[in-house]
């Protein structure tokens, strides 16, 4: 369909006014609060003369701010540059450089971050949103708050023509898990496509207007723009968001607002997992515990959902595909270890690695590819890296992955992260799940360090859980007991946290690096 959410918003507006769209602590937003405030938003942004077109990044946590200026945005037609609060100067600097953003909504404690960098840049203005606490940076000349931003705009919006298939509305960089971010330009039709998408699976689990949301993973990444934000909005959900995972107010939260749906990611599985005493919070009253982002140990879900009665649903996706293309349906059977099957329109198939090409049949290891109306259209400025992702129409994911005979895809592990010892493929995935099989360990990764016999060979790190112990060899006799010979580790750490990313992946890559560096 020609629609794009902000379409969606307005209609919901229209249906369910005076329901709550946005809790944000003691603060609740009707939809048809939210849209007007969208509405305001978008015409101060044209009479500041944002243009079709131009990008006006978001730099903020969890909020309804975040909401009304992703809406606003797409509403002036202009694309939204997100931008994770945890980037530092030099990264926020490349970030505002690359995409040319011409103006930036930032949480204010970030503005002196800003400020280091703005010569760099071409943001001709900041709009500062300091969450209840009073305004504490004096800002430069034409910079604004976000009330005073709101209060400029009229609400009547010159409407802007979009082409859904061709117009971009998001700039969603990458992750930068395995390299340098990457701007994927997903276009109004792309993110629309993925919320009706995920609509259509999930028919029959949601009510219109009756869901409430909680909304914890950050709305800068993908998974929480589209499965806890933009597919809220289309159900007339009420979301409940929160600005950073404090598992203690995640939980009381879950307690005292009985949420129906919760998208996570694994990292918050664990930690909720281990608390003790969690079977009070009532995590059983949520019907489906989306888990996405990275792969969900298979270990980890059986302790969840034992201890917690919840119902754990695990999804796949990528920033570059707006970003659902598999999940574990609640219509067929959910296949733990796996990430479920096609989204509706969703082609998928797996290739042979060095051909890119000849398909391979089930359950042989290749590159995971797709094609469907939700994958992006392209890397911004990055012709080279466009040509080498997509390929007659098809997305090349980077993952390894098998599908079985009825369709359910089991992702391997990442192309990048392969280990190649003595000439052996070694998936850390594989190393990982077997660690998390041992009573003691809390969190676990593996990478492959520099080797001079065997090339690389493979270093586990591993956290305990609180009051366990466990040493190298115990953990070294568990994994000879289950894994073959070449992929036991050769070396064990144990550490009190692993490094992540801030959507809470397992930074395989900085583990790696650092190993390579103290060999
Ligand atoms: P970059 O591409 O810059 O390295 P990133 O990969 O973290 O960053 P995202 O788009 O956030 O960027 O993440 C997509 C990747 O996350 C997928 O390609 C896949 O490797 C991983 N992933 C997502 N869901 C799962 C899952 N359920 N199981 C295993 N891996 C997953």
């Amino acid at each position: 369909p020609n629609k794009t959410v902000c379409d969606v918003l307005h209609e919901r507006a229209g249906e369910f006014g005076s329901q709550p769209a946005l809790t944000f602590y003691d603060k609740m937003i009707t939809y048809a609060e939210l849209a007007a405030a969208v509405n305001r938003f978008a015409s101060s942004l044209q009479a500041r003369g944002v243009q079709k077109g131009d990008r006006v990044a978001i730099m903020l946590p969890n909020c309804p701010q975040y909401v009304i200026a992703y809406y606003g945005i797409l509403q002036a037609g202009a694309i939204v540059t997100q931008v994770n609060p945890m980037l530092v100067e030099r990264e926020l600097a490349y970030l505002l450089k690359d995409s040319g953003a011409k103006m930036i909504v930032i949480y204010e404690p970030l503005y002196p971050r800003l400020a280091a960098v703005r010569g760099e840049t071409a943001v001709e203005q900041a709009v500062t949103v300091s969450l209840g606490a009073p305004p504490s940076v004096a800002l430069a000349e034409g910079d604004v708050t976000f009330d005073e931003f709101l209060a400029a705009g009229s609400g009547a919006v010159r409407p802007v023509p979009i082409e859904p298939a061709h117009d971009i509305a998001v700039l969603q960089y990458t992750g930068g898990t395995t390299g340098r971010s990457k701007g994927a330009m997903l276009t109004h039709r792309n993110i629309f496509a993925n919320v009706l998408q995920c609509a259509e699976f999930f028919k029959g689990t949601f009510e219109f207007g009756k869901e409430r949301y909680l909304t914890v993973i950050p709305l800068f990444h993908v998974f929480a723009m589209t499965s806890g934000m933009n597919l809220a909005i289309y159900q007339g959900a009420e979301n409940i968001l929160l600005p950073r995972f404090e598992l203690k107010e995640v939980l009381e939260t879950i307690r005292d607002k009985q949420p129906t749906v919760f998208p996570g990611v694994p990292t918050m599985y664990v930690a909720i997992t281990n608390t003790p005493g969690v079977e009070q919070y009532g995590i059983s009253s949520i019907k489906t515990c989306n888990s996405g982002s990275a792969p969900m140990p298979l270990e980890l879900m059986r302790d969840f959902e034992a201890k917690t009665g919840a119902v754990v649903l695990e999804g796949y996706g990528l920033s570059e595909a707006s970003p659902v293309t598999h999940c574990n349906p609640p219509f067929a059977a959910r296949k733990p270890g796996t990430v479920g099957i096609g989204m509706p329109l969703t082609e998928y198939k797996v290739v042979d690695v060095a051909t890119g090409t000849q398909e391979l049949p089930p359950g042989e290891v290749g590159e995971l590819i797709i094609r469907g109306p939700q994958v992006m259209k392209g890397y911004w400025n990055m012709p080279e890296e466009t040509a080498a992702a997509l390929r007659d129409g098809w997305l090349y994911t980077g993952d390894l992955a098998s599908i079985d005979e009825e369709g359910y895809v089991t992702i391997v592990d990442r192309k990048k992260d392969l280990i190649i010892a003595g000439g052996y493929n070694i998936y850390p995935r594989e190393i990982e799940e077997v660690l998390y099989e041992h009573p003691a360990v809390r969190e676990a990764a593996a990478v492959g360090v520099p080797d001079p016999y065997r090339g690389e060979t493979v270093k586990a790190i591993i956290v305990l859980k609180d009051g366990m112990q466990a040493n190298e060899e115990e953990i070294l006799a568990h994994c000879r007991k289950n894994l073959a010979a070449y992929k036991v580790p050769r070396i064990v750490e144990f550490r009190a946290e692993l490094p992540k990313t801030n959507v809470g992946k397992i930074l395989r890559r900085a583990l790696r690096e650092e190993a390579s560096r103290t060999q």
